[in-house]
């Protein structure tokens, strides 16, 4: 039977919490028409690609149906950022699973029990325990969400047995409506989801899955790191993901990207639980972390600013190719991708599907995936539109992907394709790419060889070419078929059966321009924005206050233990950077903002902002190209008021002489001190604090020894020395005589200068000097 029509009354509670407790102004997509489904007690599937807003389809609902609303969810070690951010909200939530002492968890299970819960996250298999479900049976519950719904799929790689169990939420629950969520567009994902969740009936509400902030650019693989490098340059102190296939890869390029000067750290499955979990919670809490990993990592990562994807070889299939990058840019912004592919993934994913075990049919299930992702690779059309399509939609080119950045050009290769072609039969189907190549350019070292290749009709024919081009033709024609590796993986090519018709001349070859001579100048993501107002995206106005402001988040987020973008997201930070709101009322007004969050925040960012748009307006237009730490000091230090910058310079002061304390200090009044602590606080170390401000990093130092000295901060915090370190410092310091103890030299040179002067200062503050 389909559910009554809600009535107005509830549409508008519906929006009423939307702009409350959410900020948000409208409903985006399907959300509205879900919400009102399931608060009319309906069941739902529900398909959103990743940033598409699904979990408002059930938080809200939750929070106006009476009850307790239950959340599954596979990922244990996500759910508390989920909770986090919803208590900061205002939201009553909690989680319970394995990470819980017996004491929490108890203390969870009370307040579900005595109603004080509005949403409760749990591991399916703690759901599925009888004691769980026997609670469920005295605390109302107002609905079931069935989070990442695509693993109850045996086929997908995601696969969790225990989700195969939750069809029994359907025969213990009927009367409490169920959502079932996920991505994957895949459509039999879906029928295995409704199947087996007992969903059969339930509406299911499809978005499109087109994410048009996100830009996608596909380039040969010819110089992979430098090729990296020139993508990245567009995202100075962003987050981003760098896939590659194998774990020693993934090693090798996180070392190496760190050693470029990147904040970059490894993920994959051969790690230690503990580095995994580490480096996961520095890309969530840290600002412009980039994680090299596998595709072991990512699933469930709802950080919502991640700024770029690249893959440094083949994704598996279009749909994980579409999964991996749809991680970027779920906060609407624009975001980039980019996937390397070279002739050597190509050979290989195909030998490995000729050469594996799988039954035939299987195989050719195989082949076709990978067609599919070649095909695409390969296309001269939109990017967006290959992908949509093969999802089932359709869409006109979209403006905003390489292929429509710069069109490629076509060329008629019929005759290279000849010549590589006979090349191939009169070497005996033997030889791999390198070799033919060196045939065909007439290399002088192979007549040495005793090949006699030197005396073939091939040999030195295709001089007009050069060696790059010829590898660019003769990857074009393995993903086209006319090539193919042997059976045995020994990297020699044959002619696969379409390359007889060109052979013959009765069919002929287009091949892509790989190398197009007139390159358009490249635009950043920041140009591509404000060229797409369609999109809707926002620009960076104001790049130094935007700078400004997350720097405070990042201070606010590391006292609190969240991830910054639980306090506000980047899309947040950017409104107001360009609105510059004056008042709390302007500043509740922009998205995102809710009325818990103007609460807590409101007066913290004002204070911030008003420094900016009282009669400092000028300073706001951006300046020919300032670099973003020298804008950024200047800037703070504005805000700071001219009277500290006194202060600045004022060394030596160490404890007790200023009053810290007060808990609410005017934009004038505020110590410059202050300002390298909550940077302190906010991760950043001494020499970065110094840099940013643009002050020596001894007067940093002194900064922060007065803190230290007060307990604010440790002697690790302030100089980002290991414990170590300080107990190196602790020996030299008991080594001293007592009379030499509060002086900084005779330390100093017992360290023999190892330690700098102001690491001393910090230490001796420790220990109450
Ligand atoms: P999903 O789970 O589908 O990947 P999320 O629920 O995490 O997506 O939402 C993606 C982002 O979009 C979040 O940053 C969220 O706050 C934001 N968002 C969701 N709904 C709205 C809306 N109606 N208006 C503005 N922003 C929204
Ligand atoms: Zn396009």
């Amino acid at each position: 039977m389909p559910p009554m029509p809600a009535p107005a009354s509830l549409k508008n509670r519906a929006l009423e919490r939307l702009q409350t407790v959410f900020g948000y102004a409208e409903f985006r997509g399907e959300q509205g028409e879900i919400v009102e489904h399931v608060l009319n007690g309906g069941d739902a599937l529900v398909l959103m690609p990743t940033g598409g807003g699904k979990s408002l389809c059930y938080q809200i609902p939750a929070l106006l149906r009476p009850g307790v609303g239950i959340v599954v969810s596979p990922l244990i070690a996500l759910m508390k950022d989920q909770v986090d951010a919803l208590l900061e909200l205002g939201v009553r939530a909690a989680f319970l699973n394995s990470t819980l002492s017996a004491q929490e968890a108890r203390a969870v299970e009370r307040d579900l029990e005595s109603g004080n819960l509005d949403l409760l996250y749990v591991a399916p298999e703690r759901l599925l325990t009888p004691r769980f479900l026997e609670l469920l049976t005295y605390a109302p519950v107002s609905l079931f969400a069935i989070d990442e719904a695509h693993c109850v799929s045996q086929w997908g790689h995601d696969f969790r047995p225990e989700y195969t169990a939750l069809s029994v939420l359907h025969q213990r629950f009927p009367g409490i409506p169920r959502l079932a969520l996920t991505a994957t567009a895949d459509d039999l994902t879906r029928r295995e989801i409704r199947e087996k969740l007992g969903l059969e009936s339930s509406r299911t509400f499809l978005s499109s899955f087109d994410r048009p902030n996100i830009h996608y650019a596909i380039q040969e693989k010819n110089t992979p790191k430098k090729q990296l490098l020139e993508f990245l340059r567009d995202f100075d102190g962003e987050a981003g993901i760098v896939y590659c296939l194998s774990r020693a890869s993934v090693e090798e390029h996180a070392m190496w990207l760190s050693k470029e000067g990147f904040k970059a750290l490894p993920y994959h499955a051969g790690l230690g639980i503990a580095e995994k979990n580490n480096n996961q919670e520095r890309f969530l809490r840290e600002d412009g972390v980039i994680v090299v990993a596998t595709v072991a990592f990512g699933m469930g990562i709802d950080k919502p600013d991640v700024r770029f994807v690249a893959h440094l070889d083949l994704p598996s299939s279009l749909e994980a190719y579409y999964q991996e990058t749809g991680r970027a840019g779920r906060d609407g912004l624009p975001s980039s991708t980019l996937l390397l592919y070279g002739t050597q993934d190509v050979l290989r994913r195909r030998q490995m599907i000729q050469g594996g075990g799988s039954p035939d049919a299987i195989k050719r299930v195989e082949i076709q995936k990978l067609e599919a992702l070649l095909g695409y690779a390969q296309t001269s059309s939109c990017r967006r539109q290959v992908l949509l399509s093969y999802f089932g939609e359709t869409s006109v080119p979209c403006g905003n992907c390489d292929t429509c950045d710069v069109p490629p050009e076509n060329w008629n290769a019929t005759k290279a394709a000849q010549m590589f072609l006979s090349n191939v039969k009169r070497t005996g189907e033997r030889f791999g790419v390198g070799h033919l190549i060196g045939v065909l350019l007439g290399k002088d070292d192979l007549r040495a060889i005793g090949l006699r290749h030197h005396q073939l009709s091939t040999y030195g024919v295709g001089k007009e070419i050069p060696e790059l081009e010829w590898r660019g033709i003769a990857r074009q024609l393995i993903t086209l078929g006319l090539l193919v590796p042997d059976g045995e993986g020994h990297g020699s090519l044959l002619l696969g059966p379409r390359a007889w018709p060109v052979l013959k001349g009765e069919e002929e070859v287009w091949l892509r321009k790989e190398q197009p001579k007139a390159k358009k100048e490249k635009l950043s993501p920041r140009e591509r924005a404000g060229k797409r107002v369609a999109a809707g995206s926002l620009e960076i106005k104001n790049p130094q206050v935007f700078e400004v402001l997350r720097t405070l988040r990042l201070g606010l987020a590391k006292a609190q233990g969240v991830p910054p973008y639980v306090i506000f997201h980047d899309s947040v930070l950017r409104q107001m950077a360009s609105e510059l709101p004056g008042t709390l009322a302007a500043l509740g007004r922009i998205s995102g903002v809710g009325k818990v969050k103007l609460e807590h925040y409101g007066n913290k960012f004002l204070e911030v902002l008003q420094g900016f748009s009282s009669g400092e307006k000028e300073m706001v237009e951006p300046k020919p190209a300032p670099t973003r730490e020298r804008a950024n000091s200047h800037l703070l230090e504005s805000f700071m008021g001219a009277s500290s910058s006194a202060a600045v310079r004022n060394d030596g002061l160490r404890r007790g002489a200023s009053n810290s304390s007060a808990p609410v200090r005017t934009k004038s009044e505020k110590s410059t001190g202050r300002i390298s602590l909550e940077l302190a606080q906010g991760g950043l170390s001494p020499a970065q604090i110094a840099a940013e401000r643009g002050l020596g990093v001894d007067t940093i130092f002194n900064h922060l020894a007065e803190f230290v000295a007060d307990g604010e901060l440790t002697f690790e915090e302030a100089t980002h020395h290991d414990p170590e370190d300080a107990q190196v410092l602790e020996r030299a310091f008991k080594s001293l005589p007592v009379e030499a103890r509060s002086r900084l030299k005779p330390l100093y040179d017992a360290l023999e200068g190892a330690y700098s002067y102001g690491a001393i200062r910090c230490y001796l503050a420790s220990r109450g000097f």
